[in-house]
């Protein structure tokens, strides 16, 4: 099964729709955020070298994304495919995932930026990167800045699918297992 890629801006609902379509495929999801705030709430060395970073709302460097992404890909249960929630996030990394793996399905959850930024606002996730307007504004900055690329790039190696993000937590789901199912991506039984 090829690997699918979850892309939006921040507040598009990469989490809620990543969580959703790994639920309903039994595919792990992979969030690069979450892993990176998990070794922040344990207290690693990893956790200690991004805390500040994801405090200020930008990005880790490639290296160690790509390293967390490679362990990940070890474990026994991604070998039925896997959904990645916040990666790639440059273009570097998409073309070392691209090097030393397949060419990913890619799913662009299209969010105009005055929702993204409602969304955002309202959120309480007890998440210190969603509190201040500023670290918000900047991780958008970053996602024009370094994710935006993306859409360009896998449109150009036609892995690009676009969903409407805003029909509704169902609505946009819908959208996408459709898409999933019709492209096949998911081999069944
Ligand atoms: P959001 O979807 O709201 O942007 P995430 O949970 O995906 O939030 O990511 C939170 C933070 O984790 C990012 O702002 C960034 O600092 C870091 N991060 C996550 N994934 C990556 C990645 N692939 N490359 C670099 N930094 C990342």
């Amino acid at each position: 099964m090829m690997p699918i890629v979850l892309l939006g801006s921040p507040g598009s609902g990469k989490g809620t729709q990543g969580a959703r379509i790994a639920r309903h495929f039994a595919i792990p999801h992979i969030s690069t955020g979450e892993m990176l705030r998990d070794h922040v709430r344990r207290n690693t060395i990893i956790g200690h070298c991004v805390k500040e970073t994801l405090d200020n709302g930008l990005l880790v460097p490639d290296g160690l994304v790509t390293d967390l992404i490679a362990w990940r890909l070890r474990e026994a249960d991604c070998d039925n495919g896997y959904l990645f929630d916040g990666f790639p996030r440059t273009l570097d990394q998409a073309q070392w995932f691209y090097a030393h793996y397949e060419q990913p399905v890619v799913v662009l959850l299209d969010v105009p930026k005055d929702e993204v930024i409602r969304r955002i606002a309202n959120r309480r996730e007890g998440r210190p990167d969603d509190a201040e307007a500023e670290v918000v504004l900047g991780r958008l900055r970053e996602y024009d800045q370094f994710t935006a690329p993306l859409i360009g790039y896998y449109e150009r190696e036609g892995a690009l699918n676009r969903v409407d993000g805003t029909l509704g937590i169902e609505g946009t789901f819908d959208c996408i297992r459709k898409l999933l199912e019709a492209k096949e991506v998911i081999a069944y039984g």
